[in-house]
């Protein structure tokens, strides 16, 4: 008998759910393991509160006095609360978060000790770069890299641990982790959208992006995973037959929170309250044990790095629930797939969103201004937006028959079409004063009523405007959420400057007023980017052959799409908004294909070993059973043997054809391997990786699942689908 499996069911089957008490609101947990305002102003000096404020407001550098008083005030809030070391908490580019903890404690001589923490630490690390990704930068440059800190994400205390919040560079100052370029293109989007926010009101002096994501994520029982080789080495199942139930019923989409997951949830969004997280919504998902998580929104920054702390402390959460939270874009064959929306927006700092309608035809003018814009670069940048999202496992839902598709299309709705429409019918040049009234009541006018009854979403969008923000739907649930962010935000900022620079032209040169201008310069935008607004139903061959024809790229796998990283338009708009040189930009790429190789190398050897040395020979045994009873059935029948061991002798048959199949198919993913490890060219070896060793994947699972429906259940040795997906 197979014992890791069934020792695992019967564990989960005996599991008790973990008592979890919440005995505070949710209101006073909130930051209180946080360094936010608050506690800065109970605990720093005026001047001090006010180089820190300044610096997350207007970015302005904070001088080494100030790092002092921030420092030591920071240590004496944290040692208040228990902690006693710190940590310099960064992105690097392997999608983990990083950490390394140094004690408070010091000695100080004459066997005394104290605790301490100055400025210079707090502002600076020495991490030895050596061991993160940094796509040749570190042969080029030197291996030493350094973390520095970011003051406009406050630090957070976690278990005994001061975490401050930083980025992370090589010694010659090119980024090393996702929060640089990120905070690169905050910038660029802040300049850009200030200016043209100018037009409208002069009192507007930053634009901050928001970002609200929505996490999606299996939970699985944690010892039925760990029975499970390809899911505790991989983080998917890479073989197993759909079970007989799978989500046909959808019974489980917005149904009622089984008791164990209820209970790792509240224990998670305490935590996350603690944190300042703010988790606002939890329900189940369309899969059989997928949910999602969403907070309220956040400026673009904080709300990145909380997603990545969410995803960091799912897991130490659930461990404590015997659960393991799997957060793979696709965990199992056949079953809904997980994502992350992105729901981006634009806010002044005089509290108006700039996707959201306005009272006045004016605002409802800049509204536009800002939703045109965004059509547009999207439009301009297509491909790139698409490389933004791209990996080894997201391409299980973008290539693949699942919405949302490779093919990035916007989609907005009825209305805001029809208005689209009106606007490319005004004037070209000066308009007259009656269709000047006429678009201001009639059209601009109209548009909150207009999003009010927005109501008809389209689900399979990757790109939709829903009322006040756009949702950038295709990004995966693994995802850092900071490069899609960078890339959205920089083609945005890119937007906005050549916008600025059309319509001031207007203005100077044809003598236009400036409402005129924008009319003008927006009516050319909605004649030009029709190809990228698309309605209908996201995915399938038909709009497959209709995108081709409106020249828009179709990238399903991710080498393909990824080279739109490294196009000359893309390093030159890198360049051009200061997000990333192009040695930043190329490094990138070359970090990213070759994770992208390593995923498909890891995934290739662990479905080689579970095939040959867990299914064959389970296989075999019980084609051995199976041949002892043909034995017998000779001993006891005559005449009469062929009749009643037709069926054994087939199966025996089956199960030697499919023992080849899986044979056939190792041996030959193993010489795919080996001819993509020979290529020394990294894009030929990704591609090699792509289309000759992972279609292989299929051959090899087709044979291992069709064993699973043939085998005795008692002896078959990998935890079932059924298992993992419905065991509560
Ligand atoms: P759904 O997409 O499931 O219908 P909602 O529309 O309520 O859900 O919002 C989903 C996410 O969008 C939430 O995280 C919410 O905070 C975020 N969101 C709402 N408004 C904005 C905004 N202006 N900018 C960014 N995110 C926003
Ligand atoms: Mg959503």
């Amino acid at each position: 008998m197979p014992t890791l499996r069934f020792h695992a069911i019967k564990e989960s089957l005996a599991y008790k759910p973990v008592r979890v008490e919440e005995k505070e609101r949710r209101s006073d947990l909130f930051g209180k393991n946080v360094f936010n305002e608050n506690t800065m102003r109970q605990y720093l000096t005026k001047d001090a509160f006010k180089g820190v404020t300044n610096a997350i407001q207007y970015g302005k550098k904070i001088d080494r006095s100030i790092a002092d008083q921030v420092a030591s005030s920071m240590k004496d809030w944290a040692l208040s609360k228990g902690v006693t070391h710190y940590t310099h908490w960064f992105q690097p580019l392997t999608g983990s978060t990083a950490e390394k903890h140094d004690a408070f404690f010091e000695t100080i001589g004459d066997g005394m000790a104290i605790e301490k923490f100055g400025g210079s630490q707090l502002v600076q690390q020495e991490p030895d770069a050596s061991s993160f990704p940094s796509g040749g930068i570190r042969n080029t440059f030197e291996a030493r890299g350094y973390t520095a800190w970011d003051p406009t994400s406050p630090a957070f205390i976690y278990g005994t641990t001061l975490c401050i919040p930083t980025i992370f560079v090589a010694y010659t100052g090119e980024a090393l982790d996702y929060k640089t370029p990120l905070l690169r293109a905050l910038h660029a989007v802040d300049d850009a959208a200030t200016a043209i926010c100018k037009y409208f009101d002069k009192n507007v002096k930053k634009v901050s992006s928001s970002l609200g994501w929505e996490q999606e994520y299996f939970l699985i029982d944690k010892m039925l995973a760990a029975s499970r080789p390809d899911i505790s080495l991989t983080g998917r199942t890479l073989l197993g037959h759909s079970p007989a139930k799978g989500q046909q019923l959808d019974d489980h989409y917005f149904g009622s929170i089984p008791n164990r997951a209820l209970n790792f949830m509240r224990e998670l969004e305490t935590e996350c309250m603690l944190l300042g997280i703010p988790v606002k919504t939890r329900h189940n998902e369309v899969a059989p044990n997928q949910f999602e998580l969403a907070p309220i929104y956040e400026e673009a920054n904080l709300a990145v790095d909380h997603n990545s702390l969410l995803m960091d402390i799912m897991g130490r959460v659930a461990a404590r629930h015997n659960f393991k939270v799997l957060l793979h874009e696709k965990p199992f064959e056949g079953i809904n797939g997980s994502g992350k929306h992105n729901n981006w927006s634009l806010s002044t700092d005089t509290g108006v969103n700039l996707l959201g309608p306005g009272k006045t035809p004016m605002s409802n003018l800049q509204f536009l201004t800002f939703f045109i814009n965004t059509i547009k670069a999207v439009h301009e940048h297509e491909a790139l937006l698409r490389a933004a999202i791209a990996s080894a496992s997201n391409d299980h839902r973008l290539g693949a028959n699942e919405a949302p598709p490779a093919i990035i299309s916007v989609f907005i709705g009825e209305q805001l079409t029809k208005v689209l429409e009106e606007l490319e019918g005004v004037t070209k040049g000066k308009l007259s004063p009656q269709e000047k009234t006429e678009l201001k009541l009639n059209v601009v006018g109209k548009i909150p009523d207009v999003l009010l009854d927005n109501t008809d979403r389209n689900r399979t969008s990757p790109f939709a405007f829903t009322g006040n923000k756009f949702e950038f739907r295709a990004v995966g649930s693994t995802a850092n959420c900071g490069n899609p962010m960078t890339i959205l935000n920089t083609i945005v900022a890119k937007q906005l400057k050549d916008f600025k620079i059309e319509v001031d032209k207007l203005i100077d040169k044809k003598d236009l007023k400036k409402d005129e201008a924008i009319f003008n310069v927006l009516r050319e935008y909605i004649k030009s980017t029709k190809s990228i607004l698309f309605e209908g139903n996201g995915y399938g061959k038909a709009w497959e052959e209709e995108a081709k024809k409106r020249g828009l790229s179709n990238n399903k796998t991710t080498p393909e799409a990824l080279k739109a990283k490294v196009s000359k338009q893309t390093i030159a708009l890198f360049e051009e908004m200061n997000v990333m040189s192009r040695i930043e930009t190329e490094a990138r790429y070359e970090i990213e294909v070759e994770a992208y190789i390593m995923h498909i190398q890891i995934e290739s050897r662990v479905l080689g070993d579970i095939a040959r040395n867990h299914i064959v020979p389970t296989a075999v045994k019980y084609q051995n059973i199976l041949i002892e009873n043909v034995r017998g059935l000779k001993e006891i029948f005559d005449k009469k043997f062929n009749s009643v061991s037709k069926e054994q002798i087939n199966l025996i048959e089956e199960i030697s054809s499919h023992i080849e199949g899986i044979n056939v198919n190792v041996t030959k993913m193993i010489n795919e391997r080996k001819k993509a490890n020979a290529f020394e060219d990294i894009e030929k070896k990704a591609l090699a990786y792509c289309n000759q060793v992972k279609p292989l994947f299929d051959d090899v699972r087709y044979h291992c699942d069709k064993l699973e429906l043939l085998v005795d259940d008692e002896i078959w040795p990998l935890t079932k689908y059924r298992e993992l997906l419905f065991t509560r």
